[in-house]
């Protein structure tokens, strides 16, 4: 049983079908087919739920109690043991809860004061019109469609692999608390990222689970009938059907396309199973896929946005259907590229040149379905949209078809920014570099998704209530001087203690359940000292992150961690993507060393880090490590969940690290710049030691007699003060808004 739809939410009129933009595929909709309820799908299963707290499943199918402490506490004192063994999962926790529990939840008057208030405040949030975008934008009628291959909102929807999808996730969290109208655009992948195993050997294994959809917070988009009509795409001379679904975060609708419907070729079902799946050909497919049948797909909702965002140049294909758009209905060519670079907007995260997505032309052709006759173009205008001098002309680049077809285009830091500018001189060879017209916005992270809940509860006693609504105001953040010492420190150790159990009851369990051999169980984290300084090194495991550099000097590194007054712990967690056989590598120097006993137990590698796990990470360390290699790291964004927290960074000076670090709100590895790869590694693994063994551990030891460490203190408030405005996601989100969405006197 779901509970009712909002009415809002429910699409009676078709009203901005356009008969002539689609004459192949919407006037034939009579005949396709209608999807039919997925094959999982069973609306009617669970147990039915009492009448007084019926807006459960409700509340479950939206995100938004993810970021809501209260809300996440409904669930919680539902049935904890249930909340626990779903993952946090409500959805899946509602089917599986006994009648009887829902029963008595209906007349425990406590909970149902919980429930209401939660209630209250859910309504007041998802209808209210009076919002930082209604104030600051009175009467503006546009509305924005932002389009990503990936997204992380929570582990219950394991649809992302790193950074990329957390930037997107939290843009709808942050759009949704600023009443920003944006509706978001990507793929359900079934199978979504593996999951990471480390086999006895240390070699990562990859485990694909298949989601169950009744189990996650999505629900078949509805439809006046319930079930609608499939979006068709042409790929390759063959029609594709999507189905889409919808993912409720807050006021934001995610609307997610599958082709796992029936309609299709068993081939093409698969399309989108998987997150980046290393064969060019089917990544080509799932790109055109997402960004033509998302257009439609949205078309078809009958919501019509006057800014379309790119988030990288997956989302390429977006632009090119909004330009065949504009071709049916007779715009000119030059008119309708100018019209269609007019209201998108495109951002770039890849700081080299070969990290973008390039493709053979050959695929190109077979696969557009030769697009370039559906814009009325010769095929040779066509491909130069994607070719640039530099580029094989044998290949196609879709970050340059973006740039071409956005008129605002922008990097994710400032110093990305100068490098982004540098890799598309190239697109405009006769202006000065400085002049290339792609701009920065410095990503941002979504505080309330990311600092711990006492955390918040302590920012609130000392910042005032409402300072969230005030987060990227500077100057609110100068009380955060006025925590005492002793209260702060009490919560880090807290939270310290926290990350550590987590760690520990999940090596139990991996023990337990698959009979590992002992030494891994020291490898996992067992050992973990709480009273130790405690670094992390956590993100995606590929070669320009450097993650082997802390382990350059295994004797040097040894003396540091296990200095028996002074002991030092790195907690290692990271994916490599399953075809990346180098950065699996990584992993493995990583976890042979960790199952090392010289090394005392003090480096644990924690298998699957994802989304729930960083939570616990960013929140639960001392020092946050990272160590890209010089203006390879676009942003990072990782170092600033830590920072929320009262984590301090310890960071080569790239991405955001560039415009973050001020001297005195934590340390930067500044190795002496060097033009081979080995001297830089050298230098700055250098830096590191000599930075942890002179400043960052005596520091971090120097404690009065209550055991508190002052001047640790004083530079992870310091962190917070500097850090937390600038590198929130609202900061980020208003950029966005008023320079690039809507940008004043330009609309
Ligand atoms: C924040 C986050 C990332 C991004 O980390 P970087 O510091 O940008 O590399 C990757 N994965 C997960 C699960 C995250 O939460």
């Amino acid at each position: 049983m779901v509970g009712p739809l909002p009415s809002s939410h429910i699409i009676t009129r078709h009203t901005v079908i356009h008969r002539e933009l689609y004459p192949d595929i919407y006037w034939k909709r009579k005949q396709l087919p209608l999807y039919p309820r997925p094959p999982n799908y069973d609306a009617d299963s669970g147990p039915a739920i009492p009448k007084r707290i019926a807006r459960l499943y409700e509340l479950a199918n939206n995100l938004w109690w993810s970021w809501h402490e209260d809300g996440r506490q409904v669930f919680r004192s539902l049935d904890y043991a249930q909340w626990r063994a779903s993952g946090h999962n409500p959805v899946k926790q509602l089917r599986e809860m006994s009648p009887e529990r829902l029963e008595t939840a209906g007349r425990d008057p406590s909970f149902l004061e919980l429930y209401d208030s939660v209630l209250m405040k859910f309504d007041a949030e998802l209808s209210s019109q009076d919002t930082w975008f209604t104030q600051t934008n009175p009467g503006l009628p546009g509305s924005i469609a932002y389009f990503s291959a990936e997204f992380a909102i929570h582990n219950s929807l394991p649809i992302y692999a790193g950074g990329l999808g957390v930037l997107a996730g939290d843009i709808c969290k942050e759009a949704s608390d600023l009443g920003l109208p944006l509706a978001a655009v990507g793929f359900m992948y079934p199978q979504g990222y593996f999951r990471q195993r480390i086999s006895a050997e240390g070699w990562q294994e990859e485990v694909y689970e298949q989601l169950s959809f009744t189990g996650a917070p999505i629900s078949p988009c509805p439809w006046p009938q319930g079930c609608g009509p499939l979006v068709s795409v042409r790929l390759a001379g063959r029609e594709i059907f999507l189905s889409v679904w919808l993912v409720r975060i807050g006021r934001v609708n995610l609307y997610l396309l599958d082709t796992n419907v029936e309609a299709n070729a068993q081939a093409d079902r698969s399309l989108s199973a998987r997150l980046y799946t290393p064969d060019p050909d089917e990544r080509l497919r799932q790109i055109i896929v997402l960004g033509i049948g998302g257009v439609r797909a949205l078309r078809l909702l009958g919501i019509s946005p006057s800014v379309w965002h790119g988030n990288e140049d997956h989302t390429a294909f977006m632009m090119l259907e909004r330009l065949r758009e504009e071709m049916v209905k007779g715009t000119p060519f030059r008119r309708a590229i100018d019209t269609v670079r007019g209201s998108t907007i495109f951002t770039t995260h890849t700081p080299v040149a070969a990290g973008h997505n390039i493709f053979p032309v050959g695929l190109m052709e077979r696969y557009s379905d030769n697009l370039w006759e559906s814009l009325g173009i010769a095929k040779e205008d066509f491909l130069q949209l994607g070719q640039h001098d530099g580029l094989s002309p044998d290949r196609f680049s879709l970050a340059a078809l973006a740039l071409r077809l956005a008129a605002r285009s922008n990097a994710v830091s400032q110093l990305h920014g100068r490098v982004t500018r540098k890799i598309w001189h190239v697109l405009w060879p006769r202006r000065k570099e400085d002049d290339v017209p792609i701009t920065h916005v410095t990503n941002g992270v979504h505080m309330p998704t990311w600092q711990a809940p006492e955390f918040q509860g302590l920012c609130q006693k000392y910042l005032g209530k409402g300072y969230l609504d005030k987060q990227d105001d500077p100057e609110f953040w100068r009380c955060i001087v006025d925590i005492p010492d002793e209260e702060f420190w009490q919560l880090r150790q807290l939270l310290k203690t926290r990350l550590i159990r987590t760690v520990q009851e999940r090596a139990r369990q991996r023990w337990v359940r698959d009979q590992l051999p002992s030494q891994q169980v020291p490898a996992m984290g067992t050992l973990l000292d709480p009273y130790a300084l405690t670094i992390a090194f956590a993100r995606r495991f590929t070669e320009y992150k450097r993650p082997e550099l802390i382990l350059s000097d295994v004797e040097r590194l040894k003396k540091i961690l296990t200095n028996p007054l002074r002991p030092v712990q790195i907690i290692f967690a990271g994916k490599s993507h399953p075809a990346d056989y180098l950065s699996k590598r990584l992993i493995n120097r990583v976890y042979v060393l960790a199952m090392d006993r010289s090394l005392q137990g003090r480096i644990a590698f924690v298998e699957d880090y994802d989304m729930h796990f960083s939570r616990e990470l960013v929140r639960g360390v001392d020092l946050w490590l990272n160590t890209p290699r010089r203006l390879q790291e676009a942003c990072g964004t990782s170092g600033m969940k830590a920072s929320m927290n009262g984590v301090v960074n310890l960071s080569v000076r790239d991405g955001w690290w560039d415009e973050g670090y001020n001297g005195a709100n934590g340390w930067a590895i500044d190795g002496a710049a060097a033009s081979r790869p080995e001297d830089e590694d050298r230098a700055d693994a250098g830096a590191i030691y000599s930075l942890l063994e002179n400043q960052i551990t005596p520091l971090y030891y120097d404690r009065d007699r209550m055991g508190i460490p002052h001047g640790w203190i004083k530079v992870a408030k310091e962190a917070i003060r500097s850090i937390s405005p600038a590198f929130s996601a609202s900061r980020m989100l208003k950029e966005y808004t008023q320079r690039l969405y809507f940008p004043q006197g330009k609309e």
